[in-house]
């Protein structure tokens, strides 16, 4: 017990120096055993307070490690500035960036990593006090002469000394992205404006959602809309031509599934220019875009198509007189075999040959004969049905293609038109006979045993004395 006195007398000398003033007191008034009870119960209070001080140091330790994780983290870049704009702290991010490290222990003003011509935006965003309503958009800059478009967002920080804690958001892919955009616009813009072709866009469902200025100023109209009231669709303006696609009205089909459709490839319109009110062909190509949308180009050919016609005209014609030439009788000829060969429809031929016609050139003249020549086609023209293709043999011999013509039919026909051959007056009072030979495509016939037999009916007529026709 005495022991056990000195020892608490010594603790409680202890825990008086140590707590001082409140304790002496106490210390005064009371006998030793109320005084050591009193100083175990505040021992146990304050050791409870410790333990309440411990769990909340703890968990502010806990605080502080989250929040610096999500600082150090966060997938913006921040910076703690102080009041001078002296970086004082970097986030993983903008450290990685700005290659920045505390542990250098070097002082990095923010302003030197603001690229040139920033530097005013910055301080006047800063000094008006703008920061705190706006962000600020501006190139920074690291120590590799690297640079990004950054969006900057500023908030005072008040802590121990007044600064500021600076947010950065890379931007440069967007900025890269929407000036890659622009780039394209423009460039979209000056194809546009550049295009001769009409351009028109169809989406899926086929309606017309884009057509270009060359197009709207074809049909003299100021937009879509516009053009949809005044022509409701292009197909309807198509102009109807040998040659020249059109749509089919029996079938449902949009006109450009009817052109990718077309066996024929027919994929050129005459159009009506609105300004000029001249007719112009136009090829059409149609394409499907990556977006599913229907893109048609129609390129201006008036002149090829022309050039084409002419050339036509100089293949398939005859020079002197414009009827068809001997080739292009053959191809039409080919064409009705094949048919008479799967139908057996009737299929009649006429060739005939002006009588003693080298003495015309002989009396008159070759010009005179070519007169002759033009005005004995200008007759037999008129004479025929549409479905009859006429044509210059060679010389002074003709041939005429009658379809769906009986051999009775085509001989009467040769008779009346050798009558009427004998009856017309040619330039310089000229009269002029033919002898013709007649026939009908026979089952068992080829081409070339069909005209024979006819060349050959011909040169019957010439020994029976001419002027007359052998069937
Ligand atoms: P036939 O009754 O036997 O047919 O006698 P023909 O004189 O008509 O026959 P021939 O074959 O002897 O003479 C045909 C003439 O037609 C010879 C040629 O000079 C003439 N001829 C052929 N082509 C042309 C042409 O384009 N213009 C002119 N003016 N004459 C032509
Ligand atoms: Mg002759
Ligand atoms: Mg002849």
């Amino acid at each position: 017990m005495p022991k056990r006195n000195d020892d608490l007398r010594e603790k409680a000398y202890d825990l008086i120096k140590r707590k001082g003033e409140v304790f002496s007191k106490k210390f005064e008034n009371s006998d030793l055993v109320t005084l050591l009870h009193e100083l175990d119960v505040y021992q146990a209070e304050l050791e409870a307070q410790n333990e309440e001080l411990r769990k909340k140091e703890n968990e502010l330790i806990l605080a502080n490690e989250k929040n610096q994780k999500l600082f150090d983290e966060a997938p913006f870049s921040y910076l703690y500035l102080d009041n001078s704009l002296a970086v004082r702290e970097a986030n993983f991010l903008a450290q990685d960036f700005f290659k920045f490290s505390k542990s250098k222990r070097e002082i990095i003003n923010f302003s030197s990593y603001i690229k040139d011509g920033g530097m005013k935006f910055f301080l006047d965003w800063i000094v008006s006090g703008n920061y705190r309503n706006n962000y600020l958009e501006l190139d920074l800059m690291n120590f590799h002469k690297r640079s990004n478009r950054f969006r900057l967002y500023l908030k005072d920080y008040a802590e121990e000394k007044k600064g500021y804690l600076l947010a950065l958001q890379d931007v440069q892919k967007e900025k890269d992205l929407s000036e890659d955009l622009n780039r394209k616009n423009l460039l979209l813009n000056e194809i546009n404006q550049n295009q001769e072709n009409l351009i028109l866009v169809y989406d899926n469902k086929y309606n017309l959602i884009f057509v270009n200025d060359r197009f709207l100023e074809f049909y003299a109209t100021k937009d879509i809309s516009d053009f949809k009231i005044k022509y409701s669709s292009i197909d309807c303006t198509f102009i109807k031509n040998e040659g020249f696609f059109n749509v089919d009205t029996k079938t449902n089909l949009h006109w450009t599934e009817m052109m990718t459709n077309s066996e024929q490839k027919d994929n050129l319109v005459l159009l009506n220019e609105k300004k000029t009110d001249n007719v112009k062909a136009f090829i059409v190509s149609i394409s499907k875009s990556k977006t599913d949308n229907i893109i048609c180009t129609l390129s201006e050919v008036t002149n090829i198509s022309l050039e084409k016609r002419k050339l036509e005209k100089r293949v398939f014609y005859d020079e002197l007189t414009q009827i068809y030439n001997r080739a292009k009788f053959n191809d039409f000829l080919n064409t009705e075999f094949s048919f008479f060969k799967r139908q057996s429809l009737d299929l009649s031929i006429v060739m005939f040959d002006i009588d003693f016609f080298k003495d015309i050139n002989d009396n008159y003249g070759h010009d005179i004969g070519d007169e002759v020549l033009k005005y004995l086609s200008e007759i037999v023209s008129t004479r025929l049905r549409e479905s009859d293709i006429f044509a210059r043999w060679g010389g002074e011999e003709f041939i005429i293609l009658l379809k769906a013509c009986t051999k009775e039919d085509a001989c009467t026909f040769a008779q009346n038109l050798r009558s009427n051959i004998q009856e017309a007056v040619f330039v310089n009072d000229i009269k002029i006979t033919c002898s013709f030979g007649v026939t009908a495509m026979l089952l068992d016939d080829s081409i070339k045993t069909f005209l024979k037999r006819v060349d050959e009916l011909l040169y019957k007529s010439k020994n029976n004395g001419r002027n007359c026709v052998s069937c």
